[in-house]
């Protein structure tokens, strides 16, 4: 999972950008960039959060009114310095491009670009499979005039060729802006504007509170397989180029978008609580009878406070999270993953103690954070601990974005829920139900695949191995 921003504005982009990614921050930690157009592209891109790279000062070196903006959170390639985002190639016309998601047919992709395109894929980031994919659609087009009509003929051949989720922002070098997506619009991308004294800007992100801290007015959200094109006189030009069934991922919700934001009209906090009330139903069937509800700090907060109220029992914050320890879940093996658990959350022993606690995080995926908390709570003397899991089981691997490829990580996978219980200590462990959560949703087509096993594009058993060494090769790197 990443998080994008684009900016066609008329001052200098840079400090949008910067801004934008710092909102995004929380959608990839391992690098950033920014790639701006003033005549020429000027990239800077490096390992770490925005303010490490871009050391929160001005920059000279990337000036100009346009430019892209990308924070990774890396789950395909090595995350190495090379692998970061944007990407820039200098034919036809000169292309800088971020993208959100993962792209799927990298190996097929990779060798036809070669041997129909004559194109060496260089690192094992995916954006560069899809610059050049579209640069080699792009080429066949009438460069000396090129028409909005081919612009958008070489999007939807780039979707026909390219398989998987990636919401993608792209400059042309005076040419235009372009916005696109998959066409099952598996990631958020979304549309702002701000009437400024030179006339309108124009912003694309992951997320709504982009626009909030930027100033911009929210327009709308790209529609699955959509492509917004924005020429040099700011005429905005939009097609759904290649559109499949709209499969939007419910993980943005449950776990990847921050509460503020607005994805596909719904707040997210919003959509927390009302899978909260389900939450409610199914943890209300066990029969158990925890005196207090806490969270795991801070996705949890919306599930935790709803279900509580719901089921009438206190609501409590009983754990503490040191805001300056990175993701556990990111690291590549289980000791330093049990480290920064380690040193990330504490419980509050006055609220816990002597109290059955029933304790909420988005989700169980290896267990990692789930048994560490057990422990700790029972440490600070609670009677007894339900953990309860506002994601259903996870039982398929993810291949659009989510770090979730590897299968024999995957606690739900593997083991029954009763087993789960006894791994990490807990007295009970309780999923939210799949078909709750597809009943929520039944008037906005997600893709629930990480818990169905029903991906949108095809997906192989063969694929899906492929997509596993891959990770566990770049894990060990
Ligand atoms: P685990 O500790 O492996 O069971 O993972 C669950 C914890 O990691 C939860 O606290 C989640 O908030 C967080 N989490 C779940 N999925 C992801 C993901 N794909 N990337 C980063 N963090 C995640």
């Amino acid at each position: 999972m990443c998080g994008v921003v684009g900016i066609l504005g008329h001052h200098d982009a840079f400090p949008e950008l910067v801004a934008g990614l710092t909102a995004l921050q929380h959608r990839g930690q391992d690098a950033a960039g920014i790639v701006t157009f003033d005549g020429g592209f000027k990239l800077r891109k490096g390992l770490g959060q925005v303010n490490s790279v871009f050391n929160g000062n001005r920059d000279d070196f990337l000036s100009g009114p346009m430019g892209l903006g990308h924070v990774r959170y890396s789950t395909h390639g090595a995350n190495e310095a090379l692998d970061a985002q944007p990407f820039a190639v200098n034919y036809p016309f000169g292309i800088a491009m971020v993208h959100n998601g993962n792209v799927v047919n990298f190996q097929q992709l990779r060798r036809s670009l070669y041997q129909e395109n004559h194109r060496l894929v260089q690192t094992t980031c995916d954006v560069e499979l899809i610059l050049y994919t579209l640069a080699s659609e792009l080429e066949t087009k009438n460069l000396a005039d090129i028409s909005v009509e081919e612009i958008f003929e070489s999007v939807a051949a780039t979707q026909r060729r390219v398989d998987g989720a990636y919401s993608t922002l792209a400059i042309i070098a005076n040419v235009g802006f372009l916005a696109f997506t998959d066409p099952y619009g598996i990631r958020p991308l979304l549309m702002g504007r701000k009437l400024t004294d030179r006339g309108m800007s124009y912003a694309f992100a992951s997320e709504s509170n982009c626009f909030d801290y930027l100033g911009y007015e929210f327009l709308r959200d790209l529609r699955p397989g959509e492509a917004i094109f924005i020429d040099t006189q700011r005429r905005v030009h939009s097609r759904i180029c290649e559109a499949r069934k709209p499969s939007f991922c419910v993980f943005e919700y449950i776990y990847f978008a921050l509460e503020d934001s607005i994805l596909k009209g719904r707040t997210v906090a919003g959509e927390r609580v009302r899978m909260s009330r389900k939450l409610a139903q199914t943890f209300r069937n066990t029969g158990l009878e925890p005196d207090i509800v806490i969270d795991v700090p801070s996705s949890a907060y919306f599930f935790a406070s709803g279900m509580a109220e719901e089921l009438g029992i206190p609501y409590r914050r009983g754990l503490v999270k040191n805001p300056h320890m990175g993701r556990s879940f990111l690291k590549p093996d289980q000791e330093s993953r049990e480290r920064v658990v380690q040193q990330k959350l504490n419980p509050i022993k006055g609220v816990v103690e002597g109290k059955k606690v029933a304790v909420v995080d988005d989700s169980i995926v290896r267990g990692t954070t789930s048994r560490h908390l057990v422990k700790l709570l029972k440490g600070a003397g609670a009677a007894e601990v339900y953990f309860v899991s506002a994601s259903p089981p996870f039982r398929y691997r993810c291949v659009y974005g989510i770090d979730m490829s590897i299968k024999r990580e995957m606690l739900a996978a593997n083991y029954e829920v009763h087993e789960i219980a006894h791994y990490m200590g807990a007295e009970a462990v309780v999923y939210q139900k799949l078909e709750d959560l597809k009943e929520l949703y039944q008037d906005l087509p997600c893709c629930f695949a990480c818990f169905s096993g029903e991906y949108p594009t095809h997906v192989s058993n063969s694929l899906l191995d492929a997509i596993e060494r891959e990770r566990v090769y770049s894990k060990s790197k």
